[in-house]
């Protein structure tokens, strides 16, 4: 049976990963027919938006995407192409393994932590107004002395339903995958009715796994600290969008930094899969920018797929030329290209 996937090239270094990510994926032997969506600041021009319609429908009709990174320009006006894919399809929960792979240069071994982050509330839903405009002054008549008349305002808000519908992913990826434990955090000591109210909805999810996974909670000042004392501590990682976007890229430095993690949005039935990292522009059509995060991110994918044989010789290869050291890129201490580190993962894999 042959897969539909859309795939989204992006821009910047986008399309040379991609295309490199896409080359291993179909020597896998896994059968998928790539459905080519436009995004980005190049296709802008074209269709006069960054995010055509048929990119977004093109996603919803097949549910499964591989997605290469899209620039954000600074000061054009155009929001994050990431953050509306994000949003126009709900995909609320944002997903970032981190694990150790030996030959990355790292002050850690053995990390194997995921964090799930939620993707669609608390202070990035987007609801902000500027100081002096009239939104602000209604809040700040409304705290009652508690916010300075000058100040700009960010909403935070947090709900039940957003709480409970991430924790449960969380705690359904840590039975899926074998895993022990899930730990929400949060700063609930302070934020007592948003913060709680995650806390509150994530004991009420994890009673329901009571005896099959372990539940924890950690406040995210103490947790920053416990991950670079004792990462080995902690397994899953649940936490609300402002604080799994920090934490996201803590872990990723415990790993070795950004060419190397994956990471994948999900939302009801459809999933993006993408790199932590962005578009590196400067290195746009240079064949230098490294592939491994892209590619262990279409691995994410194998294993959503359903195709664990595929996705294990996958991340097997992968180790094994990182391991090697003699076809990586330039951020793992290489020589090689995009597409001679992508060429060497597809030898290897013929070796398997
Ligand atoms: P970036 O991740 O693109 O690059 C930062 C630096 O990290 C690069 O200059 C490079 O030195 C290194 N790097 C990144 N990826 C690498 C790789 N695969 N191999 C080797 N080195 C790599 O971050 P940035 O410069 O802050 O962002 C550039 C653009 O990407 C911005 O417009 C930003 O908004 C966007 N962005 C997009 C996504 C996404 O598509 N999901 C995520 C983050 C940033």
């Amino acid at each position: 049976m042959a897969y539909n996937v859309t795939l989204i090239p992006g821009d910047g270094t986008g399309p040379e990963i991609v295309e490199t990510a896409r080359a291993v994926v179909d020597a896998t032997g896994v059968k998928i027919n790539w459905e080519i969506a436009e995004a980005g600041s190049d296709v802008m021009e074209k269709y006069g938006t960054p995010l055509p319609e048929s990119t977004l429908n093109s996603i919803r009709k097949n549910k499964v995407a591989l997605k290469g990174p899209i620039t954000t320009p600074i000061g054009t006006g155009f929001r994050s192409v990431n953050v509306a894919i994000r949003k126009e399809l709900d995909l609320y929960a944002c997903l970032r393994p981190c694990k150790s792979y030996p030959g990355v240069k790292s002050r850690y071994e053995d990390i194997n932590l995921v964090v799930v982050r939620e993707n669609t509330e608390d202070l990035y839903a987007g609801v902000e107004y500027p100081a002096g405009s009239p939104e602000a002054a209604q809040i700040i008549a409304l705290s009652q002395k508690k916010i300075r008349p000058d100040s700009a305002i960010s909403i935070k808000p947090i709900s039940k339903f957003g709480s409970e519908r991430l924790v449960r992913f969380a705690f359904e990826y840590a039975v899926k995958h074998n895993r022990k434990k899930v730990t929400a955090v949060t700063k609930a000591n302070i934020m007592k009715f948003t913060d709680g109210l995650f806390f509150e909805s994530a004991r009420e999810v994890a009673s329901q796994y009571a005896g099959k996974i372990e539940y924890e909670e950690r406040l995210i000042d103490n947790m920053c600290m416990q991950l670079v004392q004792k990462p080995e501590l902690y397994d899953v990682i649940a936490l609300p969008n402002l604080y799994g976007d920090i934490l996201s890229d803590l872990c990723a430095g415990l790993v070795g930094g950004l060419g190397v993690a994956p990471g994948a949005n999900f939302g009801g039935d459809i999933a993006v899969f993408e790199a932590v990292h962005g578009s590196a522009p400067k290195y746009k059509g240079m064949n230098k920018v490294n592939p491994t995060a892209v590619i262990l991110s279409a691995k994410l994918m194998l294993d959503h797929l359903g195709e664990q044989k595929a996705a294990d010789k996958l991340e097997k290869a992968v180790t094994e030329v990182i391991r090697e050291k003699k076809n990586v890129t330039y951020d793992l201490g290489g020589a090689a290209g995009t597409r001679e580190m992508g060429n060497a993962i597809i030898e290897r894999m013929k070796q398997l």
